[in-house]
């Protein structure tokens, strides 16, 4: 079945779109597929999922943009900003978990192919509620 006509267009512009670093990591290119499978989270699973394709989610990085927090360091290893990115693929503080739920993913768009992975991820943590 061939594309539909405002698929193109919205897969052009995203391509184009020089903003949303943070998704544009996550989602690189435009994904059906996974849009289906957040279409059938609840929705504080969903938000979870939001927040680590978007970066805005409650780690401190984006809390201490918001002001909320002094400190924007990851509160496992205290040596870099705590960010989805780093918390899910490089943070030394949560290897043992995150070899547990999410495997070995290198980027964040393959540690979105498990959502179920992924959310337990978080749930062990505990630090999104
Ligand atoms: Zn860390």
């Amino acid at each position: 079945m061939a594309p539909q006509p405002d698929a193109n267009i919205n897969s052009v512009l995203w391509s184009k779109t020089i903003e949303c670093k943070h998704t544009k990591e996550a989602v690189p290119v435009l994904n059906p597929r996974l849009t289906t499978k957040l279409l059938q989270l609840n929705r504080p699973k969903l938000r979870t999922v939001v927040g680590m394709i978007t970066g805005h989610c409650p780690l401190n990085k984006h809390l201490s943009i918001l002001g909320i927090t002094d400190s924007p360091l990851c509160r496992a290893c205290m040596e870099t900003e705590e960010t989805p990115i780093h918390v899910m693929l490089q943070c030394n503080g949560v290897a043992e978990q995150r070899a547990a739920h999410l495997g070995s993913s290198a980027t964040l768009h393959e540690a979105l192919r498990d959502l179920g992975g992924l959310l337990s991820f978080w749930s062990e943590l505990g630090w999104l509620e």
